[in-house]
């Protein structure tokens, strides 16, 4: 799922700044279920913002709504209403929520009030991993399952890099697992350890078209 953290109230409030009549928009998806876009942030960031201006002596008309997927243009129409009240919106989705928002409501801005960190899954409590940079060319039948491009600090398609700690860490980042080692002892289970004696090409992110478009064809 994406994971996206919000940015600070300071920001926030700049980029708000002169617009007295504000829909503060959230996602019940990805964004709701990493704690950073969804009903109960809605709420929170709207009543800082409320007491914020209100201490400041700028009284603010503050909107809250929820849309189920903030990146479906059908589910987005929903607040076209409640849009035409407002003077701009302040979008906790993720940054395709913010752009679909952006496109159906052209005549008002739309500000991001999160930052979109990367694709990833929880952890633990409250604590995501990145596990995919969408390169557009997964390389996961290779790797047993783990992907060296984001969970390497180097991004090396080839590894370990030789700097690899004791215990199986890594040299830039000893609380983190080498990816590399995870790599080897995950094939070594699946007895596909002649993987590693591959060597893989650099891969080319320039035959990677921006921006990305897929057209599923359904089964
Ligand atoms: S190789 Fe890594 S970054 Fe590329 S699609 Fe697969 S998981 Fe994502
Ligand atoms: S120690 Fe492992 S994870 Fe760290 S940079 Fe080297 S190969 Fe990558």
């Amino acid at each position: 799922m994406i994971i996206a953290e919000r940015k600070p109230l300071e920001e926030i409030k700049n980029m708000i700044a002169g617009y007295k009549r504000i829909l503060v928009v959230g996602c019940g998806t990805c964004v709701t279920i990493c704690w950073a876009g969804g009903e109960k942030e809605v709420g929170i960031l709207s009543s800082q913002l409320r007491l914020a201006s209100s201490k400041e002596g700028n009284e603010l008309s503050i909107q809250e709504a929820v849309v189920e997927r903030q990146c479906e243009k059908e589910m987005v129409e929903e607040l076209r209403d409640r849009v035409k009240e407002v003077e701009a919106v302040l979008s906790l989705g993720c940054g395709a929520g913010v752009q679909t928002v952006a496109d159906i409501f052209e005549d008002k801005p739309v500000f991001p009030a999160l930052n979109t960190a990367f694709i990833g899954m929880p952890e633990g409590e409250g604590l995501w991993t990145e596990m995919c940079g969408a390169c557009g060319d997964c390389f996961l039948d290779r790797t047993g399952g783990i992907c060296p491009i984001v969970r390497c600090a180097k991004g090396l398609l080839n590894g370990p890099c030789g700097g690899t700690r004791k215990g199986g860490k890594c040299e830039i980042d000893p609380e983190k697992d080498c990816a590399w080692v995870l790599i080897y002892r995950r094939l070594e289970k699946q007895g596909r350890l002649e993987l590693m004696r591959r060597y893989y090409e650099a891969k080319n992110y320039r035959a990677v078209k921006r921006p990305g478009k897929v057209q599923a064809v359904q089964a």
